[in-house]
């Protein structure tokens, strides 16, 4: 019989359970106990969910307090000496690696001030990993008790045999990087890894398990010769062991594995790859599969939330049994979950008819189940699941609600002159810097500030209804004039308005356009217990009124020096929600752009002389290899942004904000952007990342990040004139900006204000010394 399999569940839990449980154990409000038991009882829910919904095959380990990938650097005891000295508890070097941990000294204990390790975009999704960070004489052991072998355990006295998931050596070690001092290349510590991997296996298998999920989802991308060639020895090393392991399915996802075809082992026990992004390798990997390699068919999308369409699932899956046989195809989700919400039961706000089309987590473990039974004992079995989902499908393709003509009359008409700025750069800065009259090194921040317990409750109440309009927007007026004045007193130069009103960056652009809906309960983990709540794109798009203008105009209204709007641009709002998959995504941008755009010009209107527009998701929604497909994403990305953007006065600043440095093979698509300031996150990475922008002579203005507002620890003014000093080297003092890394949401006053302090501070120094 065909089966069917889950790669990973969403971890947070229907109401985000692990979320507050960890903040309040981070807070000091919970025991580890406590915190420890919520993640055991998340566990025993999820897989029994799982196994309600009928799916044979599902994941453990696929949990983890904060990152599975940092789960791995701290089961191989590949964790850096500055976290390590400290002799912490386990649980707590964890979480020092993941976020940082500052701390006085106690009567027992010394002080603790360590940053992060680098977190960087899990290939082009929005979760972020924690980087495996090597040393150049790194060794690897097997930590006691490791995690999967007890969470295999765990299920096991639950009644339900697991497969554990585990990151694949080769994918660790590529998507590691050398600590800051250290040249190793990662790849070539493939040799001291693979022991720990021996042990590791042996101990699943004699715990019980007798299949393993290894993923390998590097092959996905185009890959240096050394990188390849690694698989061979790690996959003949395991084959090596016979029966004393588990049997492997090696997993891909998120592309296709064609241009890696010839690296692909032959000796797991099977493959999976995603055939929902990458439906044209299925005949391919057919083709050189070994005669009993089973192939894991993932036909459920685990990136976006619409219905599967059960026929056509069907029917690829079929293709694949033709070929192996009932026995040798497994059906699955393309990839674990974890990018989708947990349930649709808990939306109860939702339009009925646009319900109908979506399906999350635990719905598509049904599916999964669905799809299976068909194959194997035909669709008589499971008539009116199929009948059901034939007539979604066919309801949502005719719907008025996905169609719009005026946004698509609208769209006809753009022209040419629309994607460009009225002058060049070097005419807009000199107007620009008489229109601002800022200092040389400007300080500014991201837009955000703290999102206070306050400001929280107050947007409960008035979604509760229990305070009005009115109050509430009087509450939000409050708010901005507080985060204006303490901008002031802090003496930056350009101030924002804090963003108190937004409960997320793309959210709450989702709420004010037409042609999305938004969910209550569809939570998607972020990073760490951040979570994301995006909005779904299930028509055409259009603005009805201003979005932000309101509110920046309030805040430019009670202040003296420059404000700046804030707003998100167009791929980011499309990248952080689900988009449609029934319209191509260079379509949806557009008509966000358009929708922008209008906004742009609105504040401009409004006296906002300074107007960011963040497209923090632009790199990652930069296909994964090089080729036609990348090129033509960059050609309609930058298009959109420039269609966004172009539309003001020479003397309004246009400034764009990303959160990653890895430029290096991106450097003229951002440049293409022709934004007047740029701010990166950079406070995690070397400053020599900056020397591409030197080497390119960019001629217009650049803030990289100079802290991590990642972390709650206060970086000291010496600290911040180290980064500047650094940044100096590659960069102009006359186009170079201050500021921290990111928005300061998730920060507390306190740390902000303290680290906003030092920040001026620096910049002064440097100013006068200039
Ligand atoms: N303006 C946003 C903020 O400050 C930017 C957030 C982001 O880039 N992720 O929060
Ligand atoms: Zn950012």
């Amino acid at each position: 019989m065909v089966q069917s399999s889950v790669l990973g569940f969403p971890r947070m839990g229907a109401n985000r359970e692990l979320k507050k449980a960890t903040e309040a154990y981070w807070g000091g409000k919970i025991s580890k106990e406590s915190l420890l038991e919520t993640g055991k009882t998340l566990r025993a829910a999820h897989w029994k969910l799982q196994k309600d919904a009928g799916a044979d095959i599902i994941a453990s380990n696929d949990f983890s307090f904060y990152d599975q990938v940092l789960d791995h650097i701290q089961m191989f005891n590949a964790v850096p000496e500055r976290y390590r000295k400290y002799g912490l508890d386990a649980l707590d070097e964890f979480f020092a690696m993941g976020r940082g941990l500052q701390r006085p000294a106690t009567e027992s204990s010394p002080a603790v001030d360590v940053t992060a390790l680098e977190m960087v975009k899990w290939f082009d999704s929005n979760y972020h990993y924690v980087r495996p960070t090597l040393q150049d004489q790194q060794t690897f052991t097997l930590s006691e008790e490791p995690k999967p072998v007890r969470e295999f355990l765990e299920a096991k006295a639950q009644g339900i045999t697991t497969r554990p998931v585990l990151l694949g050596p080769v994918s660790f070690l590529h998507l590691g990087k050398p600590d800051r001092h250290a040249s190793v290349d990662p790849i070539t510590l493939l040799d001291a890894l693979l022991p720990v991997y021996e042990q590791l296996l042996t101990k699943l298998a004699e715990a019980g398990a007798e299949s393993v999920q290894i993923d390998e989802p590097v092959l996905v991308l185009d890959l240096p010769e050394k990188t390849k060639k690694a698989f061979a020895p790690a996959y003949e090393k395991f084959a090596a062991l016979g029966s004393k392991i588990p049997k492997l399915i090696l997993a891909t996802y998120f592309g296709d594995i064609v241009h890696n075809l010839e690296v692909l082992p032959k000796t797991t026990a099977g493959v999976h790859i995603d055939l929902v992004r990458a439906p044209q390798q299925l005949d391919e990997v057919l083709e050189v599969l070994g005669s009993n390699q089973i192939l894991s068919a993932g036909v459920v999308d685990g990136r976006n939330i619409w219905k599967t369409n059960l026929q056509k699932a069907i029917e690829t899956v079929e293709k694949a049994v033709q070929a192996l046989g009932t026995e040798r195809v497994i059906v699955a989700t393309s990839s674990s979950l974890l990018h989708t919400p947990h349930t649709l039961a808990s939306e109860k706000n939702l339009p009925a008819e646009v319900a109908d089309w979506f399906s999350f987590a635990s719905e598509k473990a049904k599916e999964v189940a669905i799809i299976a039974k068909a194959v194997t004992s035909g669709p008589a079995d499971v008539r009116s699941e199929l009948e059901a989902n034939a007539a979604s499908m066919k309801a949502r393709a005719t719907s008025t609600r996905t169609n719009d003509p005026a946004v698509k009359e609208r769209q006809s008409k753009i022209t040419p002159d629309m994607y460009n700025r009225k002058s060049e750069f070097p005419n807009r800065i000199t107007v620009q810097q008489a229109h601002l009259n800022l200092p040389l090194l400007p300080t500014t921040t991201i837009g955000s500030f703290p999102q206070t317990k306050e400001i929280r409750i107050n947007r409960q109440k008035f979604t509760k209804g229990e305070i009005t309009a009115e109050q509430y927007e009087k509450f939000i007026e409050q708010e901005i004039e507080l985060v204006v004045r303490e901008q002031e007193a802090l003496d930056l130069d350009v101030l924002v308005h804090g963003e108190p009103e937004r409960n997320d960056m793309v959210q709450y652009f989702g709420e004010r356009l037409n042609g999305y809906v938004f969910t209550t309960h569809a939570w998607v983990q972020s990073y760490g217990s951040r979570c994301v709540r995006p909005p779904i794109v299930v028509g055409d798009i259009s603005r009805p009124a201003p979005m932000t203008v309101k509110e920046s105009k309030y805040a430019a209204s009670i202040t003296k020096k420059p404000m700046k709007g804030m707003l998100t641009g167009p791929i980011t709002c499309l990248r952080w929600s689900f988009p449609r998959d029934d319209v191509h995504q260079s379509v949806q941008a557009e008509q966000l752009a358009l929708a922008l755009r209008d906004e742009v010009i609105d504040l401009e209107a409004a006296g906002v002389k300074v107007i960011q527009v963040d497209e923090p998701a632009l790199r990652e929604g930069l296909p994964l290899r090089s080729g036609t497909e990348r090129e033509a994403y960059l050609d309609w990305a930058v298009k959109s942004f420039r269609l966004a953007t172009t539309g003001v006065n020479d003397n309004t600043q246009i400034h764009s904000h990303f959160c990653y440095s890895e430029f290096q093979d991106f450097f003229h698509a951002i440049a293409a952007l022709d934004a007047d300031v740029l701010s990166i996150e950079n406070s995690k990475s070397d400053a020599k990342l900056l020397k591409v922008f030197e080497d390119e002579t960019y001629p217009r203005h650049i803030g990289p990040g100079v802290y991590d507002i990642h972390s709650p620890r206060v970086p000291s003014e010496e600290e911040i004139k180290g980064r500047i000093e650094e940044m100096l080297a590659y960069l102009k003092p006359e186009q170079l900006w201050i500021n921290p890394d990111c928005g300061l949401k998730t920060r507390q006053w306190p740390e902000t204000r303290a680290a906003l302090k030092n920040m001026v501070s620096a910049a002064k120094f440097f100013r006068e010394k200039y």
